[in-house]
């Protein structure tokens, strides 16, 4: 597989540290509102390129992280009168509401930036004694002339970086480019006890800190946005480099944004379409598509009508697989013939150059037709095989067509059923964490299971 690197501008052939495995960082939301459609860009790339990185055998340990000490989160709070904590569990609980109403499966570990807080104190007393920070009345600092590599990642100079957005300006910092590791406490701001006094962490340590804690000093990918090429991931690697002295990451991964009328959609701009509108809008396959029929390194200039032609698109699609499945009662998989290794190898072909989604939703709409003629003309060994081709190994790979049709879904019922009643047992018990990790992973398979007086019970992708 090929990948376009951020770091070196080049398409590079994709080889993980240790063979077989991919460790892989996404940055995640700030948990402090509803994500919009914006956001969902990666959530929805990143996702799909997980499960294409397992259909081709490769174990994924994905880290997605919260973070949930920020400005915006605490001025929340203040606002709503409750502690930071409690903005940030309520918009991780409404995020996984959409991630999973979206089919976005969960990361194998989503750590929150609060349950690191030693750990980014220990690093930063670290770069302190290395000379790669310094300590200003309170406020630690990244020196970043000390870190002669510091602009590698965003392929610019020093004076063009000063020139660029973003950067905090204040009278304490020895060169405009130093970034805050720790920020002495203000009044009505959480804060944790340090050896610099109360204070809490900058942004940028804790994605260091919650990807090598988890991951080790290298990581395969580290993937995100493109507007966090600088100064987020600029500022990661120069922090987690200086700190381990080894390369922080093989293959950084950026997706273009999401634009309205040349901008991109951001909360802080206010021109926000919000993810859960979309949803109930467009659906989640049509969201998808919408977003996989472009190569993730293009921008999209948000369109409504885009949006409703691939909404529209996935419920023909959906027609079409139900056509075929009200044929059968169990569908059988079918005998492999030679043109179904010819699907395949032209679909990894182009999904392992540089994950050229748009090429791999054309070729599943040409299997669509493929299927349509074959039940047309009553060829059903040919539309067997193209169903199979299509809904038990391409759009899973994609995350695709996966809420099913009704069909399908009761069929899994009884056994659903089966595992809340051992899951109900396990409660009785008080084996709570056994029952949690139940819960946790029906939910990472798009399975909402919800606890009500009456019994636990269950949801696809958190309809209702
Ligand atoms: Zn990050």
């Amino acid at each position: 597989m090929f990948l376009k690197n951020t770091l070196t501008g080049r398409l590079e052939k994709f080889e993980p540290l240790e063979p077989n495995v991919v460790r892989m960082y996404v940055c995640g939301p700030t948990v402090y509102g509803l994500i919009h459609v914006g956001n969902a860009r990666p959530m929805i790339v990143f996702d799909a390129l997980r499960r294409y990185f397992e259909y081709r055998n490769y174990r994924v340990i994905m880290v997605q992280n919260f973070t949930d000490i920020d400005d915006k989160i605490i001025n929340r709070a203040n606002e709503w009168g409750v502690d930071f904590e409690e903005v940030a569990e309520t918009f991780i609980q409404e995020y996984w509401r959409d991630a999973s109403a979206l089919g976005i499966r969960a990361a194998n570990f989503t750590p929150k930036t609060s349950d690191f807080v030693p750990e980014i104190i220990d690093a930063i007393e670290q770069l302190i004694r290395k000379g790669h920070a310094y300590v200003v009345d309170g406020d630690v600092y990244f020196d970043v002339k000390s870190f002669p590599k510091y602009g590698e990642l965003s392929h610019r100079s020093l004076d063009e970086m000063i020139a660029g957005a973003r950067v905090e300006v204040s009278e304490k910092k020895r060169f405009a480019l130093d970034f805050a590791l720790w920020k002495a406490a203000k009044p009505k701001e959480p804060a944790w006890n340090s050896p610099w006094g109360k204070g809490r962490p900058g942004w940028h340590i804790e994605c260091t800190i919650m990807s090598t804690k988890l991951l080790g000093s290298t990581l395969d990918i580290h993937a995100g946005g493109e507007d966090l090429i600088f100064p987020h991931h600029e500022n990661e690697k120069a922090q987690s480099e200086a700190l381990t002295g080894k390369p922080f990451v093989r293959y950084w991964l950026h997706n273009a944004l999401v634009r309205i009328s040349g901008d991109k959609m951001s909360k802080s701009l206010g021109n926000i379409f919000v993810l859960r509108e979309a949803l109930k809008k467009f659906g989640a396959d049509g969201l998808k598509l919408y977003f996989l029929s472009k190569h993730y390194r293009s921008p999209i200039d948000f369109s409504i009508e885009s949006l409703e032609a691939n909404a529209k698109a996935a419920r023909r699609v959906l027609e079409t697989f139900k056509r075929f499945e009200s044929k059968f009662s169990l569908i059988p998989v079918p005998k492999n013939e030679p043109w179904m290794n010819e699907q395949r190898q032209k679909f990894i072909e182009a999904l392992d150059n540089d994950f050229n989604t748009p090429e791999a939703i054309a070729q599943i709409f040409e299997l669509v037709g493929f299927l349509n003629r074959f039940m047309d003309e009553s060829n059903e060994e040919g539309a067997l095989r193209a169903y199979h081709l299509l809904r038990r190994e391409f759009c899973p790979v994609l995350g695709l067509f996966e809420a099913g049709t009704r069909s399908e879904e009761t069929d899994v019922d009884p056994l659903l059923r089966l595992i809340l009643d051992v899951r109900k047992e396990l409660r009785e018990r008080k084996l709570y964490d056994l029952a949690d990790s139940i819960r946790n992973r029906l939910k990472s398979l798009g399975i909402e299971v919800r606890d009500t007086r009456e019994g636990s019970t269950y949801s696809f992708h958190g309809e209702v």
